[in-house]
């Protein structure tokens, strides 16, 4: 069936192509981790999907590309407002297909969505601008052009917040878009790109080809006619696409993966310290920003510990639907595997489970149960490796360079927490933390005007406000000569 019903909702199977729905011969089932029930047989789409997606991409490109930014955020916020009507659709739908909360669906990541095409839309008609200089009496004009077709390829974590916060620049950019969904959650992509069609984005300018990552998203980053390249994923996978990228030299950000510490100085507030390290279990753990490794100063690393426990006890796992949910299910059944592989091998490697460990009796198999981890050598797999699930490992550190170096001390730098009651020393602390993002006293405050990124081996690149028409749009300069006028 290309229609089906979930949670209610109406929504297409099939790709978007140049405007319409296209059919492949075959299709891949979509599985709820809610309740392990199949829910859709999704379009498998390969090379020739593909094909059909960037020629349709680059036929609208030369119309879409002449519209003026004004133009563009027309019908850009006109879809932003049928994103905020359709909010509870949209989240009943992500509920289902990838297991997050239902309420944080609809209180903050759907709104947020809309927020992410406005804020590009309205961004590229206020702020894209640089102020003209001279040099030798002539004059320096940067512009941001817009420079092709973008293909952007998310995971299934929050597919729909994630897709947008590239397409919405992507698109006020003038490029043209071909989203390439995560299999495991790829329901919402095709419900917004109706929305797109209500809006008046003329065809073409916004795809999506479904399907998995070594058939439709290999067939697209290794397209020549590509422009730019988003990919939000896994090192592993990213190195794949740098590989595909690199034969037609197509310019690439990547957002990846992390192994973020949330770091507690002994001058912290505890209970503050508590709640922050509660968060990291958000989402399941199914959060790249996570700070997973909590690395606690030695005079307060008892106390915190008892309290850390008192307040994981009363964690509320179950039915991400539920209004007191706090925590759902994993994504996948082979994800959870993924995560008891990883708990496995720190026990047999030395360390020890304070709590948790395995999935939930009671709540089905895809239920893993918040975790923490302790007394881990410190060069084993699971200091070094995102798990990527509701696995946190706990570290003692007696002076704040001892705290900094065991920070540090990972191949990623997505993201940190730091938690103290000294402005100065925390200042001091985070001078010298490698990391795109640093939360002090803080978790998850995000500006789409501040640049978000990955140092080292969590990504290349920036995006947010200037970041992301960097990055999307070709930057130009054009320098005007003082003579050689005849007017
Ligand atoms: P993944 O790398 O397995 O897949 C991501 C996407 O890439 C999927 O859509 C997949 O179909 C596609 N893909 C797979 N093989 C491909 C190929 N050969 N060519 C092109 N595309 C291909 O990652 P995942 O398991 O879906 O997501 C989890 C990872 O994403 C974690 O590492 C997490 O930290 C990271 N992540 C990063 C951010 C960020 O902003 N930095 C945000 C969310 C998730």
């Amino acid at each position: 069936m290309d229609v089906v019903t979930v949670a209610g909702v109406e929504v297409d199977t099939r790709h978007w192509i140049g405007g319409s729905r296209v059919s492949s011969p075959e299709t891949f089932v979509d599985v709820s981790p809610i309740d392990n029930q199949v829910i859709a047989e999704i379009h498998r789409g390969g090379t020739s999907e593909a094909d059909a997606a960037v020629t349709a991409a680059a036929a609208a490109f030369t119309e879409w590309s002449r519209w003026s930014p004004r133009e563009r955020a027309v019908v850009l916020r006109r879809l932003a407002d049928l994103v905020e009507e359709n909010i509870e659709s949209l989240s009943q739908l992500e509920t289902c297909d990838n297991g997050s909360l239902l309420r944080s669906h609809r209180r903050g990541v759907m709104p947020r969505v809309a927020m992410n095409i406005r804020f590009f839309a309205d961004y590229a008609v206020e702020k894209l601008t640089y102020p003209v200089w001279e040099t030798r009496e002539h004059e320096n004009h940067v512009s941001w052009d817009p420079s092709g077709p973008t293909v952007i390829i998310t995971p299934w974590n929050a597919p729909l917040m994630l897709a947008t916060w590239r397409i919405g620049p992507a698109l006020a950019a003038g490029d043209t878009v071909i989203l390439k969904p995560p299999e495991w959650a790829p329901l919402t992509a095709s419900y917004f790109a109706d929305l797109t069609k209500q809006a008046g984005i003329p065809d073409g300018v916004f795809n999506v080809v479904q399907g998995f990552g070594p058939e439709a998203g290999a067939a697209l980053t290794s397209d020549p006619r590509v422009a730019r390249i988003c990919f939000t994923g896994s090192v592993p996978t990213a190195k794949l696409v740098a590989k595909a990228a690199a034969e037609n030299l197509i310019p690439c950000s990547f957002e990846l993966g992390g192994k973020s510490p949330t770091v507690v100085l002994d001058d912290a507030d505890l209970d503050l310290a508590v709640d922050l390290a509660i968060e990291q279990y958000d989402n399941a753990g199914q959060v790249c920003l996570a700070g997973t490794r909590l690395l606690v100063q030695e005079g307060i690393a008892d106390a915190f510990a008892k309290r850390f426990a008192e307040r994981a006890a009363q964690i509320q796992q179950g039915d991400p639907r539920e209004e007191d949910t706090q925590i759902g299910p994993n994504i996948h059944l082979d994800h959870v595997a993924r995560i008891q592989g990883f708990v496995d091998r720190a026990v047999s490697d030395g360390a020890t489970v304070e709590y948790g460990g395995s999935v939930h009796d009671e709540l089905g198999p895809h239920y893993f149960t918040p975790t923490l981890i302790r007394d881990a050598a410190l060069d084993s797999e699971i200091l070094r490796e995102e798990v990527f699930g509701p696995v946190l490992t706990m570290q003692t550190f007696t002076t704040d360079e001892q705290g900094l170096a065991l920070a540090n001390g990972t191949d990623y730098g997505l993201a940190a927490c730091v938690v103290s009651g000294n402005r100065s020393r925390a200042e001091d602390f985070c001078k010298h933390l490698v990391a795109g993002t640093i939360w002090v006293n803080c978790f998850f405050v995000r500006d789409l005007g501040a640049p978000f990124g990955g140092s080292k081996k969590s990504g290349i690149g920036r995006e947010g406000g200037h970041w992301s028409f960097d990055f999307y749009a070709d930057v130009k300069n054009t320098v005007y000569a003082p003579s050689g006028w005849k007017e």
